[in-house]
């Protein structure tokens, strides 16, 4: 028996700042948008706590609450917000096939890929117990919360070097954990983070576990050369081993780097495929921000729009 393929004129995957803020948009313009939320409905803000920079809440909202928000605007405008996973796509044609779950299937005219990306974690179960109470995966996010204290980084390339001295503008001292005994850094962040005098690396060093109760009060540090194990008074943990963006479903379709984050052409959220648009973190490893997700959100319906009206089908 076959599935009921159903005709859309927007679809959007993902539910993040990026995907909300395309939903505004398109339902605005009358495109009658149909978003899938995949299984992190409001995407990475909700797995945290407080979000201080996101511009129109003056006294800051807790991360979730925020999410709900966006989620408000999207369907007073009329979207229709569904619970569902893509897990197949073709873009073979003019028309976009997309599969929900393995079961439904949708063609769309548009497709705003707003899939974001995840964290990587050590993978420690003291991390996933004290994350957004002490542990986070973005400096640029956190790190305000931790003025004049102590933390710790872990991480050994450009973004961990780029993070741990941000750190160092904000706190006391920041231990910067390197599991090698060399950064893999670019020469010239590796120079700025050993010319920072309050950044103290620590070499061929692993992370055994993040202390704590209810917030981090320290963490144990084990030396892989020396076999000596270290505690640092820590308020702060950091972990900053990379991302991996959400886009395995369109490695047969899409340019991308080779981390997997998805090329548009600069300027404008277009992928190589007419009528496909990627927005948000799924094709940001620069800025990984809300705000920077939202704008793009933006200009992917815009983008949409456009196409469809040039296109004669809207
Ligand atoms: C702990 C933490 C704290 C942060 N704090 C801040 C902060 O204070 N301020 C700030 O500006 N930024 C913060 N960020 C960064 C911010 O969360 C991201 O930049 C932003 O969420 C990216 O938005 P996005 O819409 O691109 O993707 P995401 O938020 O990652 O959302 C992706 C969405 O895609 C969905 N999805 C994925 N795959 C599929 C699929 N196959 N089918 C359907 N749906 C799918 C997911 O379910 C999710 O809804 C933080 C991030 C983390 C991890």
């Amino acid at each position: 028996m076959s599935n009921a393929i159903e005709k859309v004129d927007c679809l959007i995957i993902g539910s993040g700042p990026a995907g909300y803020t395309a939903a505004i948009y398109a339902a605005r313009a009358a495109l009658k948008p149909v978003m899938y939320t995949g299984m992190q409905p409001g995407g990475q803000l909700t797995i945290t706590t407080e979000v201080e920079n996101y511009p129109g809440y003056p006294k800051g909202i807790q991360g979730p609450e925020m999410m709900e928000d966006f989620k408000a605007q999207a369907e007073r405008f009329g979207t229709d917000i569904r619970f569902g996973y893509a897990s197949k796509v073709d873009f073979s044609g003019t028309i976009h096939k997309v599969w929900i779950d393995e079961t439904t299937e949708v063609h769309a005219n548009t497709v705003i890929i707003a899939t974001g990306a995840s964290a990587k974690w050590l993978g420690l179960h003291s991390e996933e117990r004290l994350n957004g109470f002490g542990v986070s995966a973005c400096a640029v996010c956190d790190g305000f919360f931790f003025k004049g204290q102590d933390v710790a980084i872990v991480g050994a390339g450009d973004t961990a070097a780029e993070e741990a001295t941000y750190l160092a503008k904000l706190c006391k001292k920041v231990y910067m954990i390197v599991r090698r005994g060399e950064m893999r850094a670019s020469k010239a962040m590796r120079q700025r983070v050993l010319n920072t005098p309050n950044i103290e690396v620590l070499f061929d060093s692993e992370t055994k576990e993040i202390l704590g109760e209810k917030s981090v009060d320290g963490a144990l540090i084990y030396n892989n050369k020396t076999k000596q194990e270290r505690k640092l008074d820590v308020t702060g943990f950091f972990v900053a081993i990379g991302h991996q963006p959400n886009t395995a479903i369109f490695k047969d379709w899409l340019e991308m780097d080779e981390s997997g984050y998805i090329k548009t052409i600069p300027g404008t959220s277009k992928t190589k495929i007419k009528g496909v648009f990627a927005v948000g973190d799924a094709q940001d490893k620069v800025y990984r921000q809300a705000v920077t997700a939202a704008g793009s959100g933006c200009m992917g319906a815009l983008d949409a729009e456009r196409y469809l009206a040039e296109a004669g089908i809207h």
